[in-house]
């Protein structure tokens, strides 16, 4: 019965690709195999010193920073991060998670991590959207890497929309001032993991990156799931 209902639920509601809108077989999840691996990815994902670490070197002290996919040459990386933020995908969400957790294992660079920390939203925001896309990733990253997330440790005091007029040092001092770490004593000696979807600028990584560097003894890897570089 269970099998029928999911049958014809299937023939009513399809699942398609998020990016090619083709058919999925049962095994594939959000995204057909094909597209998946057309995706245009991050080169030099393992390099340590890779364009995406290079853009902190000065800003943030990290042991290792990386992403899966690339905005570079295609559309299709668009409609994955347009579907996680905007249309509460979440099985795309923890797919992706899983993908990124399953690249970051391959580089070798991040096995000591012991805890990984999605950014937070700004809980008004959170509430407007109803999940935080970042905490999608992180359950499937998680899960792929078997290590712990904790989502409660930091928190967002303010949206930084309101910045991009504001000079560098000012936006600094003032993007110091959008996380707050409630509880140091949970992460004080871990190796965290950061995760971001997307890294533009890198400015909201090095605003909450610099409070939990602020944390003892506390060592700092970055990840995202794409990257505009
Ligand atoms: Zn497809």
């Amino acid at each position: 019965m269970k099998n029928l209902l999911a049958s014809v639920g299937q023939m009513l509601f399809p699942n398609l690709c998020v990016c090619c809108d083709g058919y999925l077989s049962k095994q594939e999840v959000s995204v057909c195999d094909l597209c998946l691996y057309t995706l245009s990815k991050f080169e030099l994902i393992a390099a340590l010193d890779n364009p995406l670490a290079k853009k902190f070197w000065g800003r943030l002290k990290l042991e290792a920073a990386t992403a899966y996919l690339s905005y570079k040459g295609t559309n299709d990386v668009k409609k994955l991060m347009h579907a996680l933020k905007y249309k509460g995908d979440t099985h795309l969400g923890i797919e992706m998670g899983k993908w990124l957790g399953d690249a970051l294992i391959r580089t070798g660079n991040f096995s000591t991590i012991d805890c990984v920390i999605p950014i937070p939203l700004h809980p008004k925001r959170q509430m407007l959207r109803g999940y935080n896309q970042c905490d999608l990733l992180g359950h499937g990253l998680c899960e792929a890497m078997k290590i712990p997330m904790i989502s409660d440790v930091v928190v967002r005091e303010r949206h930084n929309s309101t910045q991009t007029k504001k000079k560098r040092y000012d936006r600094y001092v003032n993007s110091k001032e959008l996380f707050r770490v409630i509880d140091p004593s949970r992460i004080q000696g871990k190796n965290v993991l950061l995760i971001d979807d997307v890294i533009t600028t890198g400015s909201t990584m090095e605003s909450c990156g610099s409070v939990l560097l602020d944390v003892e003894g506390l060592k700092l890897s970055l990840a995202s799931l794409a990257v505009a570089i």
